[in-house]
């Protein structure tokens, strides 16, 4: 069959009317941008155990995403979850948290969404967190049981708290000095007076003499972490005692006239956590305790400093240890995040302390 060609045209003409018209105009119809707000949990929402927060953030000029939880409809008690600076403008995770670190009761989620010039809007959700008591029907367990005592801190002998009862956070810096980073970071926590642990590496007190300078200055605990990074795993007790007694006069040589006179190394670090059966008593030899970590934010993948600060901030209990990084790398994301733990910790009523 010979099919005219104007009708072919006008055939070909509607299709595509009917594909544009199909396919364009419904889609701009159906997307309109996500309105900004927490979409998980619901309103009204019984949570227990660990919760996921989802929610819609973004903007014109958008700047940042801040999530909290207020007890109540208490906004100067709000608990900093999470940070983002990257907008979210369709549903997605924006934190976690554990609702077991607090009381049951009623609770608003606050999402506050920043402009560029500082101006922002704010949604809330109102939540009750139920952790004990029976389970509610429609609210499954998903909880691993929150620890609220660190067990290295006890295992050390380490306080958990305060004279004064105000929970103590212990931060350490590993694979110092760094000439660059280290004093920026002494100088933040001497801004939020914070006490802090520095487990230094001797090729790098050798490599920067005068980094540490500061760190002794502030009567911050400079801690041992060897004197090669090797691991210390399968050594022999002579090669163990060599690692950790270089760096100890690499240290004396850089700021042994700042330290006290009975200056004794204390606490050992072991690099990439490599230990074996006779590590803790090779260490206890030479008069060192084994300090691990409870809290890892893992911030030498430079995962941004608002992933570093929110890992800190949301694991943080009393007594915990977190393991940080002023050297070993760019670590100018610590250094950002450094200033956010500070800060938001310290109006939880958190206190920073050294390993005494
Ligand atoms: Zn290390």
């Amino acid at each position: 069959m010979i099919v005219p060609f104007r009708v072919t045209f006008f055939y070909r003409l509607l299709v595509l009317t009917l594909v544009v018209g199909f396919t364009v105009q419904p889609a701009a119809a159906s997307s309109p941008a996500a309105a900004n707000g927490i979409v998980a949990p619901a309103a009204g929402d019984v949570v227990r155990g660990v919760v996921a927060v989802n929610g819609v953030a973004h903007t014109a000029d958008f700047a940042k995403w801040q999530l909290d939880l207020l007890p109540g409809d208490d906004a100067s008690n709000a608990v900093f979850l999470g940070v983002g600076e990257t907008a979210a403008p369709a549903a997605s995770k924006l934190a976690q948290f554990d609702s077991a670190r607090f009381p049951d009761g009623a609770y608003k989620l606050r999402l506050r969404v920043v402009r560029r010039d500082g101006n922002y809007e704010e949604h809330f959700t109102a939540i009750t967190i139920a952790n004990t008591g029976p389970v509610p029907a429609s609210q499954p367990a998903t909880v691993s049981p929150a620890r609220l005592v660190s067990n290295r801190a006890a295992a050390l002998g380490l306080p958990t708290h305060s004279a004064e009862d105000q929970p103590i956070i212990y931060l350490t810096f590993d694979d110092g000095p760094s000439s660059v980073f280290t004093p920026q970071i002494v100088d933040l926590l001497a801004r939020y007076d914070a006490q802090a642990t520095f487990f230094v590496i001797g090729v790098h007190v050798r490599r920067a003499l005068a980094a540490l300078r500061p760190v002794a200055e502030a009567g911050h605990t400079i801690a041992n972490h060897t004197l090669s990074h090797k691991s210390l795993a399968g050594r022999s007790q002579q090669a163990f005692a060599g690692e950790l007694q270089a760096t100890e006069e690499l240290v004396a040589a850089s700021v042994g006239d700042l330290l006290p006179a009975d200056h004794a190394f204390r606490y050992l670090r072991p690099p990439g956590g490599g230990v074996d059966a006779n590590t803790i008593s090779y260490a206890a030899k030479l008069g060192y305790k084994v300090v691990g970590w409870d809290i890892d934010p893992k911030d030498w993948r430079r995962p941004g400093a608002a992933a570093i600060a929110s890992s800190v901030i949301q694991r943080a209990f009393p007594g915990a240890i977190v393991v940080l990084h002023d050297g070993g790398g760019a670590n100018q994301q610590t250094v950002v995040a450094v200033e956010t733990i500070l800060q938001e910790l310290g109006q939880q009523g958190y206190v920073f302390r050294a390993l005494p």
